[in-house]
């Protein structure tokens, strides 16, 4: 199955509708309530947590980066 988020920003990572990184199945996510996932969303709200802030690539940043 597929599933496109509207409160998803890919720019970001982030969740509108939380206001905070997106984590489907998280509480205030759309899919919280009628999903079932493979890994608990417990576990993965741990594993993000456990990133540090700004790992994930912003594309705005990355395309003017001189590496790039
Ligand atoms: S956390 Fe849920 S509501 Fe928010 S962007 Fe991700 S899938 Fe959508």
């Amino acid at each position: 199955m597929s599933f496109s988020c509207p409160h998803y920003n890919p720019a970001t990572d982030q969740c509108s509708r939380v206001r905070d990184l997106c984590v489907c199945g998280r509480p205030g996510c759309v899919l919280a309530r009628n999903s079932t996932f493979a890994i608990p969303v417990e576990v993965r709200l741990r594993e993000a947590d456990a990133q540090p802030t700004g790992s994930f690539p912003r594309e705005d940043t990355d395309r003017d980066s001189p590496d790039a």
